[in-house]
């Protein structure tokens, strides 16, 4: 066949460049290369929008399901764990119903979670958003700003979401997004008006947008906005936004609380036995209220929740039981050089104490176990060796030469 002395309509590039051109109509031709280029396009979109589960006929797991599930890989926060699984079911439900005719509306359910740092609040709205197959971010409310200041916008946490839904607008508009650290913008004072409460208040103004539902213009890239940026259009109103915070001292606004009831007329038995060593189970939306969330906000955010403090126990369990922890992800690793990993009682103990001893809580459980299994995760596969058991002696002596406060930072 003669080669025609036309160019590609695609690339330009002459029949001579490339393998061969399909004709179309008026003229118009595409090479062989820019054909399959086209195709793979064509790919990339079908699978994208066939990846997006259809809402109306998504299976939605039932609140149980779905507490069954976070118990796999977080352990305890029974209570959290449960409002968290009624919140997020009603959310989906409340997306699935969406074109239903009557006049109930259902409203969104987004959550705020209390609780010390480290505790689980993270790991619970990473573990649900996995079971949903929904895109998730995280941001940290503490880089936010007023426009016009140092600092983030708020829309830039839309693009975080954007971001980890690969752009996919529809699928990042039923994503849900996790705020930590929501306590850091709380208003510093009483009175707005003594100084400009740029990282407070207006940013609390600015995120009640996004909580309530509005379009919002998102800079794809984050950062800053400036009037050259190509904007995306991102609708909140179906995003699901979970907040969670460690509101340092509300346990004195919730003690002060009670206490006014108890000298109140309604002093009764029930005031008698409140747990002094656990107030955050007392908590109300009075309390974020006292402690510098407008009231707005709180109302935008009407599941209210708290996370236990950990104990001995909570720790212990953490290291072996949920289904990723820590020890059989060691365990894991050693496997795949073939070397069968065990780890004495004592040493499971002893990682434990000293978590706790430089209260580190869960965080540290990680960083005490890096420490103590270092040299042998550097030395073990250059080893003909099929077995490694970690005794309490061995653990007890990288620990005690290791930079304590390396571990107490980490
Ligand atoms: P928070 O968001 O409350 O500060 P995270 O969820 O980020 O805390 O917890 C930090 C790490 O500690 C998690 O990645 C996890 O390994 C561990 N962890 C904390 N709480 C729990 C828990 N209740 N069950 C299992 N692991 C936990």
């Amino acid at each position: 066949m003669a080669k025609s002395n036309k160019n590609c309509s695609f690339c330009g590039r002459p029949e001579s460049q490339v393998g061969f051109f399909i004709m179309g109509l008026d003229g118009v031709h595409i090479c062989n290369e820019c054909a399959i280029q086209a195709s793979e396009i064509v790919k990339e979109n079908t699978t994208r929008m066939s990846n997006l589960p259809n809402l109306k006929n998504m299976k939605l797991p039932k609140p149980i399901e779905i507490k069954q599930y976070l118990d796999e890989f977080v352990i305890g926060q029974d209570e959290a764990k449960k409002f968290l699984s009624v919140a997020v079911y009603n959310h989906y439900k409340r997306l699935m119903q969406e074109d239903t005719k009557d006049d109930v509306e259902i409203e969104k359910s987004n959550i705020i979670m209390v609780g010390y740092t480290g505790t689980g609040k993270t790991l619970l709205a990473r573990t649900i958003a996995k079971k949903l197959h929904v895109p998730f971010a995280i941001v940290d409310a503490t880089v936010l700003t007023e426009a016009g200041y140092v600092g983030e916008d708020i829309e830039s946490i839309l693009t975080r979401l954007l971001q980890v839904a690969d752009y996919d607008v529809k699928a990042a508009e039923r994503g849900i997004i996790f705020i930590d650290e929501i306590d850091k913008i709380a208003r510093k004072s009483d009175n707005p008006s003594i100084t400009r409460d740029v990282s407070g208040e207006g940013v609390q103004q600015g995120l009640l947008k996004l909580l309530e539902g509005a379009i919002v213009n998102v800079p794809p890239q984050g950062g800053r906005k400036h009037p050259d940026q190509k904007m995306i259009a991102v609708n909140t109103q179906n995003i699901l936004f979970v907040c969670g915070g460690a509101f340092d001292g509300i346990e004195k606004k919730i003690a002060s609380r009670l206490n006014t009831r108890v000298v109140g007329y309604t002093a009764d038995k029930e005031n008698e036995s409140v747990d002094k060593h656990n107030l955050l189970q007392y908590i109300a939306p009075q309390d974020l209220k006292s402690f510098g969330l407008i009231p707005e906000i709180i109302g935008r955010l009407p599941i209210l929740t708290y996370l236990e403090p950990l104990d001995r126990v909570a720790l212990r369990r953490i290291l072996t039981e949920p289904k990723n922890s820590i020890i059989k992800q060691y365990t894991k690793l050693f496997k795949m050089d073939e070397i069968d990993l065990t780890f004495d009682e004592e040493v499971l103990e002893y990682i434990v104490d000293k978590a706790t001893e430089f209260k580190l809580g869960a965080r540290g459980l990680r960083s005490i176990t890096e420490t103590i299994m270092m040299d042998e995760m550097f030395e073990m596969p250059s080893k003909k060796l099929n077995n490694l058991t970690i005794s309490l002696l061995y653990a007890q002596s990288k620990i005690e030469k290791a930079n304590i406060n390396r571990l107490k930072t980490a």
